[in-house]
């Protein structure tokens, strides 16, 4: 049975950064999370796809131990054009093509009915409700968002949002779906929504993490060489989840260490272009950059 399961889209992306750009690569909220996600457990993706998603992407996902019995291929696949300037915080869109999402009713599987750990993506927050109404009993739902669904759905999104145990946003998605410039005042209203746990990404300068009586500040790691950030939140939140699955410990110190491993895969996935740096991570290299974190915070 795949734990966790992870709704959100499969991408077909065109990015231009800086330093290159790709296109039709390999992207998408569900992708760069199960991959993070799979260096703990055996997560199983949700997600509308099309025909012309090519077989090799496919293969790859499987290669990793990642059931996609909860992807549906109909048409056209979902597609993201994007671009970065020098500061690559910021993600500008170019176009979005829902395609296979604009009509996305999901029927999740009866294996995955029964997961404990959920990551509902960033995807249409109307899909994220209705898919958290199939899962039975689950123990820890966390839920992502963009900008996108903001502006056109925000209403949706703080009901779904309401529903889940932790809520992620980047931070200027939290400025705007909460209309402050504080993101202390935003993370204390995203508690307010009646989650245990709100996590803000604040890009290469790390994240912050709020629950009703702590706070915690993680480092980024000091990356030289930023390729390519795209699904840099996605693996950051997969990795969270994946973790907090295989130690089944949803406690504020196990957070911690979640988000940790979040911000070490999330670094290692910024060194390259689509999911290509993630293709040859090792659980040692992890490790590795894992214990150089501890140093940063240390004085
Ligand atoms: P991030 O982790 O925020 O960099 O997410 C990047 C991924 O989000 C890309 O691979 C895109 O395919 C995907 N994406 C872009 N726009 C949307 C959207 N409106 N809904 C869901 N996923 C999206």
């Amino acid at each position: 049975m795949p734990d966790p399961i992870i709704l959100g889209t499969i991408g077909l992306d065109d990015v231009k950064t800086p330093f290159g750009e790709v296109k039709s690569a390999l992207g998408g909220s569900s992708v760069y999370s199960s991959i993070a996600a799979s260096f703990f457990s055996e997560p199983g993706i949700i997600a509308p796809a099309g025909q012309d998603l090519p077989k090799d992407y496919e293969d790859f996902l499987k290669s990793r131990g990642i059931s996609l019995k909860g992807v549906v291929k109909k048409g056209k696949n979902f597609r993201w054009q994007g671009y970065y300037e020098y500061d690559m915080n910021e993600a500008k869109t170019i176009n979005t093509e829902l395609n296979s999402l604009a009509d996305f009713d999901p029927k999740i599987p009866e294996e995955y009915k029964k997961a404990k750990f959920v990551f509902l993506a960033n995807i249409d927050p109307e899909i994220q409700i209705k898919v958290l109404k199939q899962v039975e009993d689950p123990k820890f739902v966390m839920i992502d968002s963009m900008n996108f669904w903001i502006e056109i759905k925000r209403e949706k999104l703080l009901e779904a949002m309401s529903k889940a145990d932790a809520i992620l946003l980047n931070e200027g998605e939290a400025r705007m779906l909460f209309k402050t410039p504080s993101l202390v005042k935003a993370g204390r209203q995203m508690l307010d929504l009646g989650v245990r746990y709100a996590i803000i990404k604040k890009g290469e300068h790390g994240s912050l993490l709020f629950s009703d009586n702590s706070y915690f500040s993680a480092p980024g790691y000091p990356l030289e060489d930023v390729v390519d950030p795209t699904g840099a939140g996605d693996s950051f939140a997969g990795a969270i989840i994946g973790y907090l699955s295989k130690t089944q410990d949803i406690s504020e110190k196990n957070m911690r260490k979640a988000i940790v491993y979040g911000s070490t895969i999330a670094s290692f996935n910024a060194e390259g272009f689509s999911v290509n740096n993630l293709k040859t991570l090792t659980m040692q290299k992890i490790e590795k950059r894992f214990e150089e974190f501890r140093d940063l915070g240390d004085f």
